[in-house]
């Protein structure tokens, strides 16, 4: 089925109209967005290094391979990231190109997400790792124009609630600093590391002071950290897989996200690669699209699963054998979703419906 609706919407919707409709962005970490262009910059920048450790042509070769790129060569990826993003010139660097990218998208809003990181063995500590991001994004206001970027501050699960309630002191105190650019705080990292309930205090105290919380929850089934998770009504759920019972999740977990209308972050392809879902067909964004919830297409880390937010909404609409109308709808719903305030979601509505006159009848 999924390949005759392939050809279908190929024939219909050229890729040419998935980068030309304007996009929403909300679930992209910066780490993982990196472009392997950008990964071979930071190598040359840091080659004495790692000719040290012998690991160049390794690395390349893995970079090199793209969507070729299996599970264990992805987790791979992450482990050369962290290694070559190491001080605050590499942090700079990466969040400039990685605005530029979604720009070059037509991406015309992105959230971007980061865990900041202290290394003392470049000095780099964890606020001093926020200023160059927040430094890369006033920045890229003159080399990527067409695109409103904001920051959400993520917890590492791994790291624990010491360093959860830090980061989100952090993000409090960057709330008012950065002038409206950090606006929520994320939760991610593997949850079998530590009790989701370890977290809550450091959450709500982000809550409470005026920042949106955009929280990973069901990435595995795990029906405990779901249901700590998710009372806690979080602005936006990150993947969201196992709610629905089908996929090991349960009836109340479904019934909360409903009766609060809590917005799923859907990330196709990343969830296809990690193997947490066993193929495009079978991703649970057909379950809650079927019901009408507010569903929202992102890349989740588009450098190391290579690909784009326009491949993320034409691999969605081949696969569900969406219309044009229904790609655009989902795009435009997504307006209503970004953690701004009622003028810049009415400026990106006007925006839309300007360009929807040149995008949708392209080729008619
Ligand atoms: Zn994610």
């Amino acid at each position: 089925m999924a390949d005759t609706a392939g050809k279908f919407a190929e024939e219909k919707m050229p890729f040419n109209f998935f980068k030309k409709v304007p996009k929403i962005e909300l679930h992209a970490h910066i780490n993982g967005s990196i472009s392997a262009e950008t990964i071979e910059k930071l190598i040359k920048r840091k080659s004495d290094k790692v000719k040290e450790n012998c690991l160049v042509s390794k690395w390349q070769t893995t970079i090199q391979k793209g969507d070729k790129r299996d599970l264990d060569e992805c987790l791979t990826m992450f482990g050369i990231i962290y290694q070559l993003v190491d001080d605050t010139d590499a942090v700079f660097l990466v969040t400039k190109s990685v605005i530029e990218d979604f720009e070059q998208d037509n991406v015309k809003y992105l959230e971007l997400r980061s865990t900041p990181r202290a290394n003392p063995e470049t000095g780099m500590t964890k606020q001093l790792y926020v200023d160059a991001v927040l430094a890369a994004i006033e920045e890229a206001k003159k080399t990527a124009p067409n695109i409103i970027v904001r920051f959400i501050l993520a917890i590492n699960r791994k790291l624990g609630p010491d360093d959860a309630l830090d980061t989100v002191h952090l993000a409090i105190q960057y709330k008012e600093k950065a002038k409206g650019i950090v606006v929520g705080l994320d939760l991610s990292g593997d949850p079998s590391t530590q009790d989701s309930n370890n977290f809550v205090a450091a959450l709500k105290l982000a809550r409470e002071n005026g920042l949106k919380l955009a929280l990973h929850i069901a990435e595995v089934p795990d029906l405990k950290e779901a249901r700590v998770l998710l009372n806690l009504i979080p602005d936006r759920i990150g993947h969201g897989t196992c709610i629905h019972p089908e996929n090991g999740g349960a009836e109340d977990l479904v019934n909360i996200v409903e009766e609060h209308s809590i917005p799923i972050e859907l990330c196709l392809t990343s969830n296809v690669k990690t193997k947490t879902v066993p193929s495009y067909a079978d991703h649970h964004m057909s379950y809650w699209y079927n019901k009408q919830h507010p569903c929202i297409v992102c890349t989740d880390d588009k450098g190391v699963f290579s690909t784009t937010l326009s491949e993320e909404y034409s691999v969605m609409a081949r696969t569900f054998n969406l219309t044009e109308e229904q790609v655009w709808n989902l795009s435009f719903m997504s307006i209503d979703h970004i953690f701004e305030g009622e003028a810049l979601k009415n400026y990106l509505k006007e925006l839309w419906k300007k360009e929807k006159g040149k995008v949708m009848f392209l080729d008619n």
